[in-house]
Protein backbone atom coordinates (compact mmCIF):
# COMPACT_ATOMS: atom_id res chain seq x y z
CA UNK A 1 0.00 0.00 0.00
CA UNK A 2 1.29 3.34 -1.00
CA UNK A 3 -0.01 6.62 0.62
CA UNK A 4 0.31 10.31 -0.45
CA UNK A 5 -0.14 12.76 2.15
CA UNK A 6 -1.18 16.34 0.95
CA UNK A 7 -0.39 19.30 2.98
CA UNK A 8 -1.07 22.86 4.34
CA UNK A 9 -0.37 24.74 7.01
CA UNK A 10 -4.03 26.93 7.67
CA UNK A 11 -5.91 23.92 9.06
CA UNK A 12 -3.11 22.74 11.86
CA UNK A 13 -4.09 23.34 15.62
CA UNK A 14 -3.12 26.79 16.86
CA UNK A 15 -2.72 28.25 13.49
CA UNK A 16 -5.57 31.67 13.51
CA UNK A 17 -4.52 34.35 10.75
CA UNK A 18 -2.48 34.42 7.45
CA UNK A 19 1.42 34.01 7.77
CA UNK A 20 2.83 37.07 7.39
CA UNK A 21 6.42 36.44 5.58
CA UNK A 22 6.91 40.68 5.33
CA UNK A 23 7.76 41.87 9.04
CA UNK A 24 11.37 40.77 10.39
CA UNK A 25 10.88 40.46 14.58
CA UNK A 26 11.57 38.13 16.57
CA UNK A 27 8.10 37.84 17.40
CA UNK A 28 6.95 36.95 13.82
CA UNK A 29 9.68 34.55 13.52
CA UNK A 30 9.32 32.53 16.25
CA UNK A 31 5.87 32.44 15.97
CA UNK A 32 6.53 31.16 12.27
CA UNK A 33 8.87 28.70 13.38
CA UNK A 34 6.47 27.35 15.94
CA UNK A 35 3.65 26.57 13.51
CA UNK A 36 6.05 24.86 10.68
CA UNK A 37 6.75 22.85 14.25
CA UNK A 38 3.33 22.02 15.15
CA UNK A 39 2.87 21.32 10.91
CA UNK A 40 5.51 18.65 11.23
CA UNK A 41 4.09 16.92 13.89
CA UNK A 42 0.72 16.61 12.52
CA UNK A 43 2.44 15.65 9.24
CA UNK A 44 4.12 12.82 11.38
CA UNK A 45 1.39 12.13 13.25
CA UNK A 46 -0.01 10.81 9.74
CA UNK A 47 3.10 9.20 8.47
CA UNK A 48 3.31 7.23 11.58
CA UNK A 49 -0.48 6.13 10.63
CA UNK A 50 0.37 5.41 7.44
CA UNK A 51 3.77 3.38 8.20
CA UNK A 52 1.82 1.57 11.17
CA UNK A 53 -0.79 0.56 9.10
CA UNK A 54 1.37 -1.43 6.27
CA UNK A 55 2.36 1.43 3.97
CA UNK A 56 5.46 0.60 1.95
CA UNK A 57 5.69 3.89 0.38
CA UNK A 58 4.72 7.56 1.75
CA UNK A 59 5.29 10.66 -0.06
CA UNK A 60 4.48 13.97 1.66
CA UNK A 61 3.55 16.63 -0.39
CA UNK A 62 4.67 20.30 1.48
CA UNK A 63 2.05 22.46 -0.30
CA UNK A 64 1.97 25.87 1.54
CA UNK A 65 3.62 28.93 0.51
CA UNK A 66 6.92 28.68 -0.31
CA UNK A 67 6.58 24.77 0.00
CA UNK A 68 9.18 24.36 2.34
CA UNK A 69 7.56 24.48 5.39
CA UNK A 70 7.77 21.04 6.85
CA UNK A 71 11.09 20.15 9.19
CA UNK A 72 11.94 16.88 7.54
CA UNK A 73 14.58 15.86 9.28
CA UNK A 74 12.19 15.65 12.24
CA UNK A 75 9.92 13.22 10.09
CA UNK A 76 10.02 9.53 10.63
CA UNK A 77 12.40 7.47 8.34
CA UNK A 78 9.79 5.65 5.59
CA UNK A 79 9.12 8.66 3.89
CA UNK A 80 9.74 10.79 1.12
CA UNK A 81 8.68 14.64 0.89
CA UNK A 82 8.20 16.81 -2.16
CA UNK A 83 9.25 20.80 -1.12
CA UNK A 84 10.88 23.52 -2.49
CA UNK A 85 9.61 26.63 -4.33
CA UNK A 86 5.94 26.29 -4.20
CA UNK A 87 4.31 27.12 -7.22
CA UNK A 88 7.09 25.97 -9.46
CA UNK A 89 6.90 22.36 -8.97
CA UNK A 90 6.11 20.46 -12.54
CA UNK A 91 2.57 20.03 -11.06
CA UNK A 92 0.59 21.10 -8.45
CA UNK A 93 0.59 17.08 -6.59
CA UNK A 94 4.14 15.88 -8.11
CA UNK A 95 4.74 12.40 -8.02
CA UNK A 96 1.23 11.60 -7.58
CA UNK A 97 0.53 8.60 -9.64
CA UNK A 98 -2.03 5.40 -10.33
CA UNK A 99 0.99 3.74 -7.83
CA UNK A 100 -0.80 5.12 -4.75
CA UNK A 101 -3.71 3.62 -2.85
CA UNK A 102 -4.56 6.47 -0.83
CA UNK A 103 -5.16 10.41 0.26
CA UNK A 104 -4.35 11.87 3.18
CA UNK A 105 -5.04 15.51 3.77
CA UNK A 106 -3.82 17.53 6.61
CA UNK A 107 -3.64 21.15 7.65
CA UNK A 108 -6.95 22.15 5.08
CA UNK A 109 -8.40 25.26 5.32
CA UNK A 110 -12.24 26.52 3.93
CA UNK A 111 -12.83 27.63 0.59
CA UNK A 112 -12.89 30.94 -0.33
CA UNK A 113 -16.11 33.15 1.22
CA UNK A 114 -16.73 30.59 3.85
CA UNK A 115 -16.01 33.33 6.55
CA UNK A 116 -16.54 30.92 9.37
CA UNK A 117 -13.56 29.07 8.79
CA UNK A 118 -9.92 30.23 9.22
CA UNK A 119 -8.14 31.93 6.62
CA UNK A 120 -10.42 30.66 3.85
CA UNK A 121 -9.13 31.31 0.58
CA UNK A 122 -9.45 29.52 -2.83
CA UNK A 123 -13.12 28.45 -4.42
CA UNK A 124 -12.64 26.93 -7.34
CA UNK A 125 -15.80 27.09 -9.99
CA UNK A 126 -16.63 24.06 -11.85
CA UNK A 127 -18.94 24.19 -14.44
CA UNK A 128 -19.87 27.75 -13.83
CA UNK A 129 -21.33 26.93 -10.07
CA UNK A 130 -22.02 23.51 -10.40
CA UNK A 131 -19.69 22.33 -8.00
CA UNK A 132 -17.30 24.07 -5.65
CA UNK A 133 -14.24 23.04 -4.97
CA UNK A 134 -12.25 24.00 -1.95
CA UNK A 135 -7.89 23.44 -2.65
CA UNK A 136 -8.76 20.17 -0.25
CA UNK A 137 -11.90 18.77 -2.59
CA UNK A 138 -9.78 19.72 -5.67
CA UNK A 139 -6.88 17.84 -4.38
CA UNK A 140 -9.58 14.61 -3.65
CA UNK A 141 -10.65 15.04 -7.46
CA UNK A 142 -7.61 15.00 -9.02
CA UNK A 143 -6.92 11.83 -7.29
CA UNK A 144 -10.07 10.19 -7.49
CA UNK A 145 -9.41 10.68 -11.21
CA UNK A 146 -6.73 8.43 -10.67
CA UNK A 147 -9.22 5.98 -8.46
CA UNK A 148 -7.28 7.16 -5.09
CA UNK A 149 -9.57 7.74 -2.63
CA UNK A 150 -8.77 10.24 0.46
CA UNK A 151 -8.80 8.98 3.61
CA UNK A 152 -8.96 11.55 6.33
CA UNK A 153 -9.06 15.49 6.26
CA UNK A 154 -7.88 17.17 9.27
CA UNK A 155 -8.88 20.74 9.41
CA UNK A 156 -11.63 22.95 11.40
CA UNK A 157 -15.39 22.34 11.45
CA UNK A 158 -16.05 24.13 7.93
CA UNK A 159 -13.13 22.12 5.74
CA UNK A 160 -13.65 19.41 7.42
CA UNK A 161 -17.67 19.42 6.86
CA UNK A 162 -17.55 20.68 3.50
CA UNK A 163 -15.11 17.43 2.50
CA UNK A 164 -17.30 15.10 4.42
CA UNK A 165 -20.39 16.40 2.47
CA UNK A 166 -18.54 15.31 -1.42
CA UNK A 167 -17.16 11.65 0.71
CA UNK A 168 -19.39 10.88 3.54
CA UNK A 169 -16.95 7.97 4.21
CA UNK A 170 -13.69 10.39 4.88
CA UNK A 171 -12.51 9.97 7.94
CA UNK A 172 -12.20 13.38 10.35
CA UNK A 173 -10.24 15.13 12.74
CA UNK A 174 -11.29 17.98 13.63
CA UNK A 175 -8.30 19.96 15.30
CA UNK A 176 -10.07 23.46 15.86
CA UNK A 177 -13.35 25.23 15.50
CA UNK A 178 -13.36 28.40 13.78
CA UNK A 179 -15.37 31.85 14.70
CA UNK A 180 -14.25 33.52 11.76
CA UNK A 181 -10.38 33.98 9.63
CA UNK A 182 -8.82 34.93 11.89
CA UNK A 183 -9.98 33.52 15.75
CA UNK A 184 -10.74 29.68 16.62
CA UNK A 185 -10.66 27.50 19.20
CA UNK A 186 -7.95 24.42 19.28
CA UNK A 187 -7.33 21.14 20.25
CA UNK A 188 -3.95 20.88 22.20
CA UNK A 189 -0.95 20.01 20.21
CA UNK A 190 -0.95 16.21 21.69
CA UNK A 191 -4.58 15.79 20.73
CA UNK A 192 -4.43 16.44 17.52
CA UNK A 193 -2.07 14.58 16.43
CA UNK A 194 -3.87 11.22 17.97
CA UNK A 195 -7.24 12.40 15.85
CA UNK A 196 -4.95 12.55 13.14
CA UNK A 197 -3.44 9.01 13.83
CA UNK A 198 -6.49 7.71 14.84
CA UNK A 199 -8.05 9.08 11.69
CA UNK A 200 -5.50 8.20 9.24
CA UNK A 201 -5.40 4.31 10.57
CA UNK A 202 -9.09 3.78 10.62
CA UNK A 203 -9.52 5.10 6.95
CA UNK A 204 -6.42 2.88 5.78
CA UNK A 205 -8.37 0.55 7.59
CA UNK A 206 -11.47 0.78 5.93
CA UNK A 207 -9.59 1.76 2.52
CA UNK A 208 -12.27 -0.51 0.04
CA UNK A 209 -15.55 1.22 1.45
CA UNK A 210 -14.13 4.67 0.67
CA UNK A 211 -14.84 5.79 -2.68
CA UNK A 212 -12.74 8.29 -4.84
CA UNK A 213 -13.85 11.31 -5.59
CA UNK A 214 -14.51 11.28 -9.27
CA UNK A 215 -15.81 14.28 -11.06
CA UNK A 216 -17.46 13.98 -14.64
CA UNK A 217 -16.08 15.38 -17.56
CA UNK A 218 -15.91 17.67 -19.49
CA UNK A 219 -15.17 20.55 -16.90
CA UNK A 220 -15.30 23.88 -17.10
CA UNK A 221 -12.95 25.36 -14.41
CA UNK A 222 -12.17 28.50 -12.51
CA UNK A 223 -10.84 30.17 -9.68
CA UNK A 224 -12.66 32.95 -7.21
CA UNK A 225 -10.19 35.02 -5.48
CA UNK A 226 -9.23 38.68 -4.49
CA UNK A 227 -6.56 40.35 -3.08
CA UNK A 228 -5.63 39.52 0.01
CA UNK A 229 -8.46 36.73 0.27
CA UNK A 230 -11.20 39.11 0.82
CA UNK A 231 -14.70 39.38 -0.32
CA UNK A 232 -16.27 40.10 -3.02
CA UNK A 233 -13.66 37.38 -4.87
CA UNK A 234 -13.58 37.31 -8.54
CA UNK A 235 -12.47 35.18 -11.49
CA UNK A 236 -9.18 34.60 -11.63
CA UNK A 237 -9.15 33.89 -15.20
CA UNK A 238 -10.88 36.03 -17.52
CA UNK A 239 -11.48 32.78 -19.62
CA UNK A 240 -12.02 29.54 -17.79
CA UNK A 241 -10.27 26.36 -18.79
CA UNK A 242 -12.13 23.43 -19.73
CA UNK A 243 -10.65 19.83 -20.09
CA UNK A 244 -12.24 16.74 -21.33
CA UNK A 245 -11.10 15.74 -17.04
CA UNK A 246 -11.38 18.15 -14.11
CA UNK A 247 -6.81 16.90 -13.95
CA UNK A 248 -7.01 18.03 -17.88
CA UNK A 249 -8.50 21.44 -16.90
CA UNK A 250 -6.91 21.97 -13.39
CA UNK A 251 -3.65 21.82 -15.57
CA UNK A 252 -4.44 24.59 -18.28
CA UNK A 253 -5.88 26.36 -15.53
CA UNK A 254 -3.03 26.80 -13.13
CA UNK A 255 -0.77 27.18 -15.51
CA UNK A 256 -2.07 30.26 -16.68
CA UNK A 257 -2.41 31.91 -12.79
CA UNK A 258 -0.09 35.10 -12.70
CA UNK A 259 1.56 33.69 -9.54
CA UNK A 260 2.46 30.38 -10.73
CA UNK A 261 4.95 28.86 -13.73
CA UNK A 262 4.44 24.98 -12.95
CA UNK A 263 6.95 23.17 -14.95
CA UNK A 264 8.93 26.13 -16.30
CA UNK A 265 12.76 25.65 -15.85
CA UNK A 266 14.00 29.08 -15.26
CA UNK A 267 17.10 30.19 -13.58
CA UNK A 268 16.34 33.60 -11.79
CA UNK A 269 18.88 33.34 -9.15
CA UNK A 270 15.75 32.28 -7.26
CA UNK A 271 16.96 31.95 -3.03
CA UNK A 272 15.41 30.73 -0.04
CA UNK A 273 13.33 33.12 1.59
CA UNK A 274 11.67 35.24 -1.15
CA UNK A 275 8.30 35.32 -2.45
CA UNK A 276 7.19 32.26 -3.40
CA UNK A 277 6.58 33.04 -6.74
CA UNK A 278 10.18 33.98 -7.34
CA UNK A 279 9.83 37.31 -7.56
CA UNK A 280 13.01 39.02 -6.74
CA UNK A 281 13.24 40.84 -3.27
CA UNK A 282 13.15 44.55 -2.74
CA UNK A 283 15.47 44.96 0.71
ZN1 LIG B 1 -1.44 27.43 2.81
Amino acid sequence: MNVYIQTDIEGIAGWASFEDVETKTVENLEHRKRMYDLLTAEVNAAAKAAKDSGAQRICINDSHGTGYNIAFEELIEDCEINHGRGSHFPTWLPAMDEGFDALVLVGMHAMGGELEGVCPHSKWVVNDGEIYLSEASMAMALAGDLCIPAVLVSGDQVITSEVRNKVPQIRIAQVKHSYGPFCCRSVQPIRARKLIYNGVKEGLANLGSIEPYKIQGPVKLNLLDSEGHIPPLKPVLAEAATGNTITDAFNKAVKKFPWSRFGSRIMDHYRYPTSFSGAQRKD
